[in-house]
């Protein structure tokens, strides 16, 4: 076991604990919803009263923190057993709030970290899935988290692909299914990329019209079976498309679990065609969310977040916090009452 030689500064947290015998097989990188120094963060996860750490950390100028030790479990993403087997990563934020870039500078360390990290490990190919079946994860997978940013999330697929590219393996499986494949294996059928759209592999809108096209695909054909699976209507192949399901069932579903959270679960309620705001609302209700909001920060904390910018403004603010699985209007009364 050893550490990254890309690393220039170190700081250990006492954040951290035994991977109980977990080999290293995935990485998660985060964004850090600001843009600290590695000094800055190495001090913040100095502090025991954090309870939060992160194998590495990468500034804005590209450079490579280290806080735990890759042999040892990091806590980072909000989940004991996925940090036991993950490096994680804390990636400074070039702006913040929008859509929370990184720098192309932390990008291309982003990369070649990772890059570091699957050759001392023996992991073999990085794979984007957009799910936890994949080895390369995102913190809300497992919490109701903007973390890693809707920027950072974008450039998953990519990153799988450029890691992969330098290991000598193609694809990431998601964003370029046929380069994953030999020459012996052929290309997917129409009919099984459409599933994977309505399982959110592909992303949404123009972004997943995109990588359809450049892993060359028909996405109208593609978009065509999607919208006659999800009505009921498909009758290509011998599976049978899904029957549409109520607000209501979506919502008790949610409830349930069935859907993740966070913003993979917006991007697969989105994909299979349900308003993500509308099914919030109905969960909201079910469980009585009235004033406090369901996530892990507090009302005052959102208004205060709010009032600072961060979740944007009018209609696309309120869509945000709902998709978070906060209470809009709890967050907007508090608002009013803090800063009216
Ligand atoms: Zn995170």
């Amino acid at each position: 076991m050893s550490n990254s030689s890309l690393v220039s500064y170190t700081k250990i947290s006492p954040n951290r604990s035994s991977r109980n015998g977990e080999r290293i097989t995935d990485i998660i990188p985060h964004h850090q919803a600001g843009n600290l120094s590695l000094q800055t963060i190495g001090d913040l996860f100095a502090d025991p009263k954090r309870q939060a750490s992160s194998t590495y950390s990468i500034d804005v100028y590209g450079g490579v923190g280290l806080h735990v030790d890759e042999s040892e479990r990091p806590w980072t993403t909000s989940n004991a057993a996925a940090d036991r087997r993950a490096v994680t990563i804390e990636v400074a934020n070039s702006s913040t709030g929008g859509d929370w870039p990184i720098s192309e500078a932390s990008w291309n360390t982003l990369v070649e970290l990772c890059v570091d990290i699957c050759r001392r490990n023996g992991i073999p190919k990085l794979v984007w899935t957009g799910g936890k079946d994949g080895n390369l994860k995102t913190h809300d997978m497992y919490a109701a988290t903007n973390c890693p940013g809707p920027y950072l999330k974008s450039r998953m697929p990519q990153l799988a692909d450029e890691v992969n590219k330098r290991l000598g393996v193609a694809g990431s499986g998601a964003s370029a299914p046929q380069q994953t494949l030999g020459a012996d294996t052929a290309k997917k059928s129409n009919e099984e990329i459409a599933r994977e759209v309505i399982n959110g592999a592909w992303g949404n809108g123009q972004d997943r019209t995109n990588r359809l096209r450049a892993a060359g695909y028909d996405a109208d054909a593609i978009q065509s079976i999607v919208n006659r699976m999800l009505a009921g209507t498909y009758k290509g192949g011998a599976s049978t498309a899904p029957a549409r399901k109520s607000n209501d069932q979506i919502a008790q579903e949610v409830i349930n679990g069935k859907w993740g959270n966070g913003s993979d679960r917006t991007n697969r309620l989105r994909s299979a065609g349900y308003d993500p705001n509308v099914i919030q609302n109905l969960v909201n209700q079910k469980l009585g969310v009235k004033t406090s909001p369901s996530g892990g920060k507090t009302v005052e904390q959102l208004a205060r977040e709010v009032w600072a910018g961060k979740w944007g403004s009018g209609q696309d603010r309120v869509n945000r916090l709902w998709a978070a699985g906060y209470d809009a209007n709890a967050v907007q009364r508090m608002v009013n009452k803090m800063y009216g």
